[in-house]
Parts: C-alpha cells; structure tokens; sequence
C-alpha cells in the first residue's frame, strides 16, 4: 500500500519515502508514501523525480497496476533498489496547471448544473486544457457566452476549496453528492472524499485541486460538439 500525500494536501511538492518493490524490466518503482498523482478521474499523472543514493531519475507517469501504484521512470537514469532512501519531487509546474484545470472542471459543472440543470457524463484534462461531455440535446442558444460568464464569474468571487472525509453512510444521504451519483462508488469504498467549491458544486472526487477558485484563471469554451444524442463536448482552455 503507498500512502497518497496529494489526497490531503495538493500542495506537497516533495516527501521522503522507501522504495517497496522495484520492477527493473519495466523500469517501475513503488514508494511507501508519493507525492505524485497516479493517474485517474480524468486527470493524467505528474512527472518529476526520484533521487536515490545512486543518483536522479525522471518519472515520467504514475500508474496503479494489480494494486500496486508504480512509478514508470525514464531510461536513462539510475533505477533506484528496495529499501533504498528517496526523495520523490513532482514538477510543480505542470502539476498546478492539472490543479487549476481540475477546478475549472468542477466550476464547469456546477454552473451548468445551476444554469440548465444538466449533468456531466464523462472528462479528461491535461495541463490548461480539458474536454467534458454533458446531457444536452441540443446545447442551448447562447451557451457559450452563458457559461463563459457565468465560470469566469465564479473565478472573480474567489470561493474556498475543501477538502473532507465522508463516512460513506453520511456521504450517501448528502443532496448535493447525490446530484453527482455518489450512490456509484463501491460499497467497499467506506470513507469517501470530497471537494467542495464552497456554495457551489460538491462532488466526491480523487483529484487535485487549487484551494481557491481565484487561482484558476482565465476560463475560455474553445469549442463545442455533437457526440451524439444526449451528449455534447465541451472543450475548455485556461490562460493566466
Ligand atoms: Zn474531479
């Protein structure tokens, strides 16, 4: 089991850990704890840096294989061996642009949830930019205009970002977590955890996110399309 630090604090660049296992053919690496964010919910894993006693090595995607998250990591640095000392530091940069990116995902759906009362059915982001399908038949006239207001509006008035640890008994009976089907985790998912665009959109949810809205940026619709009935793309772009 690695211990996920990102899941209660995004803003951790860096930790110290102990490498669990090492696959030296598929040049993978387990840690006892990570900084890095193993891919998933639509957003893509960070890249960075294991340094070991044998010196630095590029990690280039963070995977979850058979229960195992391993660090997929390049070909031309020292793999580090079992029990050895690390220091696993993400790329800050890339990774607060993913965060600012997540954000202005859930911004998008709770305003379109405000404005039109549909929901999202699927997403993936990289960093600046992300794609989210919703439940329109046709998109709305003036959509664009609408939502672009409506999220950079959010942005401007700077609303805090929580994060908390449902028991699942509690998350279940939560109105605003029921609107984003909550009721579809496993059961064997006991605590659930949540972001919460405080008065604005609540979902459960693995990703990382800026702590508040006014970090996000600039929020563009770069363009919509059809993927068939009851579906319509949303894709977005963020400047600073
Ligand atoms: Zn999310």
């Amino acid at each position: 089991m690695t211990e996920l630090l990102y899941l209660e604090d995004a803003y951790q660049r860096e930790c110290q850990a102990t490498v669990s296992q090492v696959d030296s053919d598929g040049r993978r690496v387990a840690l006892d704890k990570t900084v890095f964010y193993v891919q998933g919910g639509g957003q893509p894993a960070d890249h960075g840096t294991i340094t070991s006693p044998a010196g630095p090595v590029v990690v280039t995607g963070v995977k979850r294989d058979s229960g195992v998250v391993w660090h997929s990591c390049a070909e031309d640095g020292p793999l580090p061996t079992t029990g050895d000392q690390v220091t696993a530091t993400i790329d800050w940069d890339r990774r607060h642009q993913l965060m600012r990116t997540h954000t202005a995902m859930h911004l998008l759906c709770g305003v379109i949830w405000n404005e039109y009362g549909k929901a999202v059915t699927g997403g993936n982001m990289e960093p600046l930019s992300g794609r989210m399908d919703f439940e329109f038949d046709p998109l709305p006239e003036g959509f664009k205009d609408t939502i672009e207001a409506a999220v950079n509006a959010e942005i401007t008035s700077a609303r805090p970002i929580e994060v908390s640890f449902l028991d699942r008994s509690i998350a279940v009976a939560d109105a605003d977590l029921i609107r984003t089907k909550v009721n579809l985790i496993p059961e064997s998912v006991t605590t659930i955890r949540v972001i919460d665009i405080v008065g604005l959109d609540k979902q459960a949810d693995g990703g990382t996110h800026v702590e508040n809205t006014a970090d996000v940026g600039t929020f563009t619709i770069t363009k919509t399309e059809s993927k068939g009935k009851g579906n319509k793309r949303v894709r977005i772009a963020l400047s600073d």
